[in-house]
């Protein structure tokens, strides 16, 4: 079998195609798990040489990975246009420290969205102003506010559309031009799309970070992260990683792999029953607003039309009125969604939805939303029969009034 040219392939081809290279898979289909700590070397002569040539792909130590962590990190690449290289790191969380830290610097100013997921907004307060990072958060909505915010030791910028529990999608494009024009590095968690449903570097971005832990990995068995770039930041991610001594276990990294090959449907599939849901949601009584960019007439449906091309199961909504103990009746009577965190695995999970602690520069409720509504869920739509979910939905509302 020849290798066709993977830059003439589109993502679904790549999904299948991507990080199979012959010196890595032998006559098998996967790459096997190279379990490595020790490299060893034909003679002190090849073992002085190995700490010379720092590069993808060379075993050195295992640190440095070895081919099933490279295969996963050339497929992840090989779906993100305009990458030179992806980094893997043991969660998402490290994932986005990781990209931080490569770009930041004491003394410099970081912008943050102000819908970015919690535990970013706590890295920014907690270790990066230790090191004398300072962290300024914005309004996701308001373009000329992002502007008038960068100050000449403004360094980056994190976005993340759309937001965490509140799904607003940000102008992404019109932010990283504006990051760009005033040397600010872009970075954006782009968890929630993944490369298929917004090609992030593509659209402007510098860094494109990804927590695998979700749809990656889609069976809510393992944690991984990831940050793809371009040749220069690239070059940044892998010196700061290597320096902190980020590595994934191939075990993981061999899960990750089977998980990325079935991507594509699981997000297309997530998505056409979220929609489904998010429109039977829009429909009942106790539902004020149902916070799915996917959903024509919804908050950040144009500019996730414009700029998206797909989406995933993962939305929200507020209930009218009540209060947490009635949206908490709620939860407890659902049968088909786990009570847990994370999401963007084959099952169906929900959270509560309370996001005001996580706000500084927006508020919530927002101006737009009636202040008595306030209460909400995330679910995340897996891979069930959409009409058992939403029976499922029908009968916890139900418990909810009668209670
Ligand atoms: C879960 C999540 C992360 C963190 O990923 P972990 O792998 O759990 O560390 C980052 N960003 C978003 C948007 C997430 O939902």
């Amino acid at each position: 079998m020849a290798k066709a040219p993977s830059d003439k392939l589109t993502p679904a081809t790549r999904l299948v195609t991507g990080g199979r290279r012959k010196e890595w898979t032998g006559a098998v289909v996967n790459p096997p798990v190279w379990r490595a700590s020790t490299i060893l070397y034909e003679n002190t002569a090849a073992l002085a040489e190995g700490p010379k040539t720092n590069a993808d792909g060379k075993f050195f130590y295992g640190r440095r990975g070895a081919p099933t962590q490279w295969a996963l990190a050339e497929a992840l690449t090989e779906l993100e246009p305009g990458a030179a290289g992806t980094m893997l790191y043991p969660s998402g969380v490290a994932a986005i420290a990781g990209a931080l830290l490569a770009v930041l610097r004491p003394g410099e100013v970081l912008l943050m969205t102000d819908n970015a997921y919690d535990p970013s907004r706590g890295l920014a307060k907690g270790l990066l102003r230790e090191f004398g990072i300072e962290t300024r958060f914005f309004d996701p909505l308001d373009v000329a506010a992002f502007e008038a915010a960068i100050c000449p030791r403004s360094r980056a910028v994190l976005l993340e559309a759309p937001g965490s529990l509140t799904m607003e999608v940000c102008d992404v494009p019109a932010l990283a031009a504006i990051a760009r024009k005033h040397d600010l590095t872009s970075i954006i968690d782009n968890t929630w799309a993944s490369p298929l449903g917004f090609p992030a570097l593509a659209r402007g971005c510098d860094i494109s970070v990804m927590s695998l832990t979700k749809h990656v990995g889609g069976h809510s068995d393992l944690m991984m992260g990831s940050a793809a770039a371009g040749p220069e930041y690239y070059a940044q991610l892998r010196r700061t990683a290597q320096m902190l001594g980020q590595v994934v276990s191939p075990d993981d990294a061999a899960l990750a792999l089977r998980g990325l090959r079935t991507l594509g449907l699981r997000l297309e599939r997530g998505a056409s029953s979220a929609l489904a849901i998010a429109k039977w949601l829009q429909g009942r009584s106790e539902v004020a607003s149902v916070l799915c960019p996917l959903l024509s007439g919804a908050p950040g449906h144009d500019l996730w039309a414009r700029d998206f091309t797909g989406g995933c199961g993962l939305f929200s909504f507020i209930f009218k009125g009540g209060d947490a103990n009635t949206r908490n009746r709620f939860i407890d009577a659902l049968c088909l969604f786990g009570i847990g965190y994370s999401w963007g695995g084959y099952e169906s999970l929900v959270v509560p939805v309370d996001p005001a602690p996580y706000r500084s520069a927006t508020p919530w409720p927002p101006a737009t939303m009636d202040p008595a509504d306030r209460y909400g869920v995330r679910l995340s739509v897996g891979l069930e029969d959409p009409a058992d979910l939403i029976a499922d939905l029908a009968q916890a509302f139900a418990a909810m009034a009668a209670a």
